[in-house]
């Protein structure tokens, strides 16, 4: 189903013999009702009373048998709720009606009986047709009586005296009187007997607590509840018919009324008018509240009216002239019904317990066919059950060892089996965790990178930086106080530490306190630092020594108040060569003058070589001559006749004379041909140097240049210490290179997230990212200007390796 319906609205007239046949008729349609009342003359000839209506209803009930209004009326209602379907059959109209007749019957005359117990006597012959449902029929008698529920049932022996008065309780399933007794039926006879109970309590309540019957409501339900017997499903179905006989909506006259019938009409007055209230916003589309709960009629009747259900309505009229106005406003009530829809659905509901037992059964079934695959497979003995303590224990174990390397691999046995192996993964990561931060703990005092006022005490202490790294260590990657950088080990005073800080300080004096300190800068100090100890000359040491302690004696350079004195930047720059003498004397100063120190060593160099070449060519034609001589003399010698004695050869001193010569100044030539190969490896060592050196002072000028002129200051402002980009970190070259898109971030970072700020966090996280980011390129950048070690004669690759770089380095002095 599922679809919407109307309400089914009919009209039953009670049989009279006053009929108003001039007032009432009934169309050919067997739907139509016409009323026709006359003027009244009291108001006048001329009135605008309306005096004709037609109501087009589902069928018009005149002179019908109890049978024919039971197949119209109530049949199919009932026939649905068999299938599920709640079904509700109200009997609406002034006293006397006929509504107790249609609704019940003569209770006398087993013909003349009304729709009840035909429902009933339905309900069972269908329960018999359907031998593979085992349904169950369950029935309630309430009573509503100026605004007070009654259980019609509430005599039988087996009810208990209800302790608490009745309530109207709504939960998922729908509404329910709470304390009203709902009475097991399994044959028709029993429903019957129960209907006359309920009716003889009614009866009698009319007299012993002086109730009219026909002010009150009355609700028999009927609830039906049916399971298949073949199928083992779980699902079920129950429904519930209302048999609803309401009271007298008659207008009852207040004026003439008092007491009890005042109070009487008062109640019935209001539950009717609030049942059509109910009723025409049901019957409004638009309307999503319906006022269901504003008397006990309707609240009680709330999954009964529109909804989910099947609904009937069978308007009593009486057809004498007398009782035209309240069969007019009874007419309204049903075209008013006529108008609400309902949406008849199943309600079908789950059986718990017939669900466990179903998936039990569906799971022994499960574990024999796996049994039968696992032999199959050869797969004997696995277990499928929950595991118990000690097998998770030995899982662990495993998990353990695995980690541990000592065990090659876990085995896959089942399912449940690989989920405990990663839930012990999970457990043992866990403990591992917990078990590396209280080693940390033990060893350090962690701060939690968060806690800025943690990290700001630490700060002031002096023990990091701004960025959380600690002060001299130079590629720091977090906190972790208590551990000693190598420069400030005690006991080491060593020389490193204080150069260390002597290099930074003097950097920043040199470069200005804007700039910030780049790794090459870094790179120097290791480098002299190192270098320093083994070079054998005295000059360069004093010259080096003296450098410190003048640095020594200015104060380190600091942020803010040297920033203020900083000159204001030239609108124009100016022109590179006049730039480029500024550079030299300013920030360059120091490869400068480093440049021109290895440029007038190599300049020296090449001037020894030079005379060392003059000396050589020298000798080398003294050696000519003085061999043009000998053998002169030789000659000499050979014509006058030798000499000789006891076979030695006799030569006069000249001769001798000009052989020492000889030896002497080959002599002199070997050492100082040695002396001119020393010079020219010399030579060729220091061209590299100053080579570099110049390379290195254009490349610092371009970026000085830049910075100087180009780069914008807020973004010199993040490379300051202390500021987002940590010093070293980034080399210039690649700040200057930045896009203007990447400067506005910057830029916007630096304005609107300061560190400490309210939107630190954020910031911080960002920080982070792009940091490692640069560290990586800066890794990147380093290996590729490592220089290729140039070796002094008699030194090692090892030793010229330490701390080398290509303009800190110096050559020696001869
Ligand atoms: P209501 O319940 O609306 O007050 P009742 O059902 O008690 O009215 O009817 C009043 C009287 O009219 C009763 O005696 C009843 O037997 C009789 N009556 C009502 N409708 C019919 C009918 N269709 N055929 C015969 N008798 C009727
Ligand atoms: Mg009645």
């Amino acid at each position: 189903m599922g679809s919407r319906k109307k309400v089914h609205a009919f009209v039953r007239v009670r049989p009279t013999d006053d009929f108003a046949h001039e007032m009432i008729k009934y169309g050919d349609d067997n739907k139509t009702i016409d009323i026709h009342l006359k003027k009244d003359t009291r108001r006048g000839a001329v009135n605008n009373q309306q005096t004709d209506w037609s109501f087009k209803l589902d069928r018009v009930l005149h002179d019908a048998s109890q049978d024919l209004v039971y197949e119209i009326v109530a049949k199919d209602v009932v026939s649905q709720a068999l299938n599920g379907f709640n079904g509700t059959i109200m009997c609406y109209g002034q006293t006397g009606a006929g509504k107790t007749y249609t609704m019940t019957g003569a209770t006398e005359n087993y013909k003349h009986r009304g729709i009840l117990p035909r429902a009933l006597q339905q309900v069972f012959k269908m329960i018999e047709e359907r031998p593979t449902h085992a349904i169950t029929v369950r029935v309630s008698y309430l009573e509503i009586y100026n605004e007070s529920l009654f259980d019609l049932l509430s005599t039988l022996p087996y009810v208990g005296p209800s302790v608490t008065p009745m309530t109207i309780v709504e939960n998922p399933q729908g509404v329910f009187i709470k304390g009203l007794s709902v009475h097991l039926t399994s044959q028709e006879e029993d429903a019957f007997s129960l209907l006359f109970e309920g009716e003889t309590n009614r009866i009698i309540a009319s007299h012993t607590m002086n109730k009219n019957s026909s002010r009150s409501h009355c609700i028999f339900t009927i609830y039906v509840e049916a399971r298949s017997r073949t199928l083992s499903d779980e699902k079920y179905i129950t429904s519930k018919i209302n048999l609803v006989d309401l009271a007298g909506s008659e207008r009852l006259g207040k004026s003439r009324s008092e007491g009890r019938v005042l109070k009487e009409a008062t109640y019935i007055n209001k539950s009717l008018s609030f049942l059509e209230q109910a009723i025409i916003a049901l019957g409004d589309q638009k309307r999503d509240h319906i006022p269901f709960r504003q008397c006990k009629l309707t609240h009680a009747l709330k999954d009964s009216l529109g909804g989910n259900c099947n609904m009937v309505l069978v308007t009593n009229i009486y057809g004498e002239a007398a009782q035209l106005e309240e069969t007019l406003s009874s007419l309204r009530f049903a075209s008013r019904m006529k108008l609400v829809t309902t949406e008849p659905a199943i309600n079908e509901k789950y059986d718990a317990e017939r669900m466990v037992k179903n998936l039990e059964k569906e799971l022994a079934l499960l574990k024999q066919e796996l049994a039968i695959h696992d032999s199959l497979a050869n797969r004997t003995l696995v277990n499928y059950d929950p595991m118990d303590e000690s097998q998770i224990a030995e899982i662990n174990s495993q998990v353990r060892r695995y980690l541990e390397g000592t065990l090659e691999e876990i085995d896959i046995i089942n399912l449940r089996q690989i989920q405990e192996v990663f839930n012990q993964f999970r457990v043992v990561l866990s403990q591992q965790e917990q078990e590396v931060e209280s080693a940390l703990r033990r060893k350090y005092t962690l701060i939690d990178k968060n806690d800025y006022a943690a990290i700001s005490a630490v700060q002031k202490a002096g023990l990091v930086d701004a960025d959380g790294h600690l002060v001299g260590e130079p590629d720091g990657q977090g906190f972790g106080l208590g551990v000693a950088p190598f420069s400030t080990k005690p006991g080491k005073k060593s020389k490193s530490k204080k150069m260390f800080k002597e290099q930074l300080s003097s950097s920043a004096r040199k470069e200005g306190a804007s700039s910030p300190l780049s790794s090459k800068d870094l790179d120097v100090s290791a480098s002299k630092t190192q270098l320093t100890p083994s070079s054998k000359d005295g000059d360069v040491k004093d010259m080096l020594m003296r450098d410190r302690e003048t640095s020594n004696t200015e104060p380190l350079a600091s942020d803010s108040p040297k920033e203020e004195l900083r000159p204001p930047r030239p609108s124009t720059p100016p022109a590179k060569p006049v730039a480029f003498e500024d550079f030299k004397n300013e920030r360059g100063s120091e490869i400068n003058r480093i440049f021109k120190e290895n440029k007038s060593i190599l300049n020296e160099r090449r001037k020894r070589a030079s005379e060392t070449t003059q000396r050589i060519n020298a000798i080398k034609q003294e050696i000519d001559v003085t061999k043009e001589a000998l053998n002169l003399q030789k000659s000499l010698r050979e014509k006058q006749g030798e000499y000789e004695n006891k076979g030695l050869m006799i030569i006069d001193e000249e001769e001798f004379l000009l052989i020492l010569k000889l030896k002497d100044l080959k002599k002199q030539y070997r050492t100082e041909y040695q002396d001119l190969r020393d010079l020219r490896a010399e030579i060729q060592y220091c061209q590299h140097l100053v080579d570099q050196c110049r390379h290195r002072l254009l490349t610092e000028f371009d970026i000085w240049y830049n910075e100087s002129f180009f780069v914008p200051e807020d973004l010199q402002m993040a490379l300051r210490p202390g500021g987002s980009i940590r010093p070293g970190m980034m080399p210039l070259s690649k700040i200057v290179s930045l896009g203007e898109d990447d400067q506005d971030r910057f830029s916007q970072l630096q304005q609107t997230m300061l560190p400490e700020g309210p939107d630190s966090v954020s910031f911080y996280n960002a920080k982070v990212k792009m940091e490692q980011k640069i560290v990586k390129n800066h890794r990147g950048m380093e290996k590729e200007m490592q220089p290729t070690p140039v070796l002094f004669p008699g030194e090692s690759l090892g030793q010229s390796l330490v701390g080398c770089s290509p303009w800190g380095r110096r050559v020696r002095h001869e």
